[in-house]
This record gives C-alpha cells, sequence and structure tokens, in this order.
C-alpha cells in the first residue's frame, strides 16, 4: 500500500467544528455592531464550510479521503453490529498504473485517477461511500449489502473499467482494476479486520493475474 498522505491539510474535522465555535464566541463579544457581527459571522461560516470539505476530500479526484475513510468505516461497522445489519467493503487497485505514468505522463496519470474515481460514482449506490484511500488505492463502502450483492456492483465497476475508452492527449488506451472484497461475520471484531481482509483479497486478485474480484472466502 502507498502511504498516501492526502494533500497537506491536517485537521480534523472535529477539530474545525471547535475551532468554528471559539471564533464565533468571541466575535458575539466584539464591540461592534449586531449587523458587522452578523457579517464576520457569516464570512466565517463561508469559510468554515469550505475547510471542512477540504478536510474530508481529497483535491484531485474530489471524493472523500483516507481520513474521512476511517472515522465513516468505524461508524458503519459500529452500526451494523449494533443492528446485525450486512457491511461489505472492497478495495480496489489500478492495475499496472505505474506504467501508465511512465507511458503517458504522470498528468495522465492523474487523469486516469479522476476518470476511475467519476465512474465508481455513477457506479455505485448512492448509499454506498467510495473514498480515495492513498495513490491509486480505493475503498467502497457497501452499508446493508451481503457479499453476494455486493459482487453485482463490483463487477459492473470492473466491466466499466475494462471497456472504458480512456483517452489523453490524443492517445486512447485501456485500463483495469483489481478489487479485493470482505463482508461483515461473526469472525470480525474490529473495523480494520474488514478492511485487512479486503486488502489480502485484492493482494490475491494481483497473483492471480489482475482484472478481477476475490473475496475473503477464495483465500
Ligand atoms: P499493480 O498492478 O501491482 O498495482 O502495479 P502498479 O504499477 O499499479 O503499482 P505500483 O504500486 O508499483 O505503482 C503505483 C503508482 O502509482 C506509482 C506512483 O507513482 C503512482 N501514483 C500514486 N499516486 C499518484 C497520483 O496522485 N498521481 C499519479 N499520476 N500517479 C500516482
Ligand atoms: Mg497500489
Ligand atoms: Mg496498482
Amino acid at each position: 500500500m502507498d502511504n498516501f498522505q492526502g494533500q497537506g491539510f491536517d485537521l480534523s474535522p472535529e477539530l474545525l467544528d471547535q475551532i468554528q465555535g471559539n471564533i464565533e464566541e468571541i466575535i458575539k463579544s466584539f464591540p461592534i455592531s449586531e449587523s458587522n457581527k452578523k457579517d464576520v459571522l457569516k464570512k466565517i461560516n463561508f469559510m468554515y464550510s469550505q475547510t471542512r470539505y477540504m478536510s474530508v476530500t481529497d483535491a484531485l479526484t474530489g471524493i472523500f479521503n483516507r481520513r474521512h475513510f476511517e472515522t465513516t468505516l468505524d461508524r458503519e461497522f459500529l452500526r451494523a453490529k449494533r443492528y446485525s445489519s450486512d457491511l461489505s467493503l472492497a478495495v480496489f487497485d489500478i492495475d499496472y498504473f505505474k506504467k501508465i505514468n511512465d507511458t503517458y505522463g504522470h498528468l495522465c496519470g492523474d487523469y486516469v485517477l479522476k476518470e476511475i474515481a467519476y465512474i465508481a460514482l455513477e457506479t455505485f449506490r448512492k448509499t454506498d461511500i467510495i473514498f480515495r484511500y492513498g495513490g491509486e488505492e480505493f475503498v467502497v463502502i457497501l452499508t446493508e449489502t451481503p457479499i453476494d450483492k455486493a459482487i453485482i456492483p463490483l463487477e459492473r465497476f470492473r466491466k466499466a473499467i475494462e471497456s472504458y475508452p480512456f483517452f489523453y492527449d490524443n492517445k486512447g488506451f485501456k485500463v483495469t482494476v483489481s478489487i479485493g472484497v470482505e463482508t461483515l461475520n461473526p469472525e470480525i471484531y474490529v473495523s480494520s479486520d474488514l478492511f485487512s481482509n479486503a486488502d489480502k483479497a485484492l493482494y490475491k486478485a494481483k497473483q492471480d493475474g489482475r482484472n478481477r474480484i476475490i473475496t475473503s472466502l477464495n483465500l
């Protein structure tokens, strides 16, 4: 796994909430007119929402970032455990991505990342949550979804990428992804197991020849 660290922005949404609350309190005590206070608060709220958005978003692709993945996974994991609902998690990684960068350039690699994020947003259900985990690795949390139901959109996504006419700088080319998937079961006690089992399945998908889905049942 690449250890991609976001885009140099490192404030958690919780800390931002706290900062915003503090600033609002300070402004309220300023010796200025109420309408001026309102103006200042409006500007602060605007800056705050921009900043909060940035803190959960990956700047290149516009989808959720790794930090947001960690908090979302914990929340969905607890929810699924508490209500005994289904929860699946898929990790996918672009095949031979280094070769795309080396052959067509880094900007073309960036174009591929953006297209793939877009195709993922189009392919999965609105209740599924998509994150850029690292360089060319993504995670999908499929809520209320058992493994057999998860395979259907994942296979649709794999095929969509395989057949997508990538085109950059007057050159057309093909891209594939490998996918590992795990689903919540009684042997999973902590949320990170869900991720690491899916990651192991992804590793096997690579070993078995790439452009395929491996479930943790096949390990
Ligand atoms: P595999 O099929 O085994 O996954 O091979 P791979 O070439 O995809 O894997 P590898 O880990 O060797 O290469 C990942 C590449 O992803 C290397 C790195 O330069 C590139 N990469 C990571 N982040 C970015 C990015 O933000 N933009 C671009 N263009 N490339 C990136
Ligand atoms: Mg990788
Ligand atoms: Mg790769």
